[in-house]
């Protein structure tokens, strides 16, 4: 149920964050589109990939869990210079939408709560995994390169499926599957006002959660 507080905020996150244009299909199709089909564009690329270079993929994996970590216990719940956009799109925004007593979304519009804008993923993107592939391909190999592109882009996109399917409604088939359920309660303690600067980090497999001691199963 949700509280007084956060049905205000909702509306007016709605009138003044949400563009009347605003399409929760159209996010949807650029997000996983787009970044679906540079995807399979990087697969394209590989050519007689060695055992070792598939080393990448795992380790990218692993990379990817540790930046989605600390880039959420970090700049997106405490206000660092020059990353101010972060902190209030995460902290002063996402977590006012959606408590640990209001998780899901009231309809497609509210995606724009949840989901990356699309500018900000492709400049996180660009910033991030390019100048590393970039790397890649001249101290490794271009496949080693495309594996790290593909991984990243990979684990960015079901990021975003698993955040969504986190903040759909209870009874939606997605919100369902068992292992989402699970997940979902994780992140849902870590939507309690009191707790998200503290446990459940991770978005998406806590493993780092569960290395640094930040893991927090309690059941509701
Ligand atoms: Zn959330
Ligand atoms: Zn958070």
């Amino acid at each position: 149920m949700a509280s007084e507080a956060v049905t205000a905020f909702r509306e007016q996150y709605r009138q003044e964050h949400i563009p009347p244009r605003y399409n929760g299909w159209l996010h949807l199709a650029f997000t996983f589109g787009i970044g679906g089909t540079v995807l399979g564009w990087s697969l394209l690329r590989l050519e007689a990939v060695r055992p070792v270079e598939w080393l990448a993929v795992p380790l990218t994996f692993l990379y990817a869990n540790f930046a989605e970590y600390w880039g959420h216990r970090g700049p997106m719940h405490h206000l660092k210079r020059g990353l101010r956009l972060v902190y209030e799109r995460h902290t002063r925004q996402h977590h006012r939408f959606f408590t640990d007593q209001a998780m899901p979304l009231d309809g497609l519009r509210d995606l724009r709560a949840v989901l990356f804008p699309p500018i900000l993923a492709t400049f996180f993107l660009a910033a991030f995994a390019l100048p590393v592939g970039l790397l890649l391909a001249w101290a490794a190999s271009s496949n080693v390169a495309w594996l790290f592109v593909a991984t990243s882009l990979g684990y960015f996109l079901n990021y975003e499926f698993l955040h969504m399917s986190y903040h759909l409604p209870e009874a939606h088939p997605i919100a369902r599957w068992p292992w989402i359920g699970r997940l979902r309660r994780l992140h849902q303690v870590h939507h309690d006002p009191r707790l998200m600067a503290r446990c459940n980090f991770n978005i998406t497999y806590p493993i780092c959660d569960a290395l640094f001691g930040t893991l927090h199963k309690q059941d509701r």
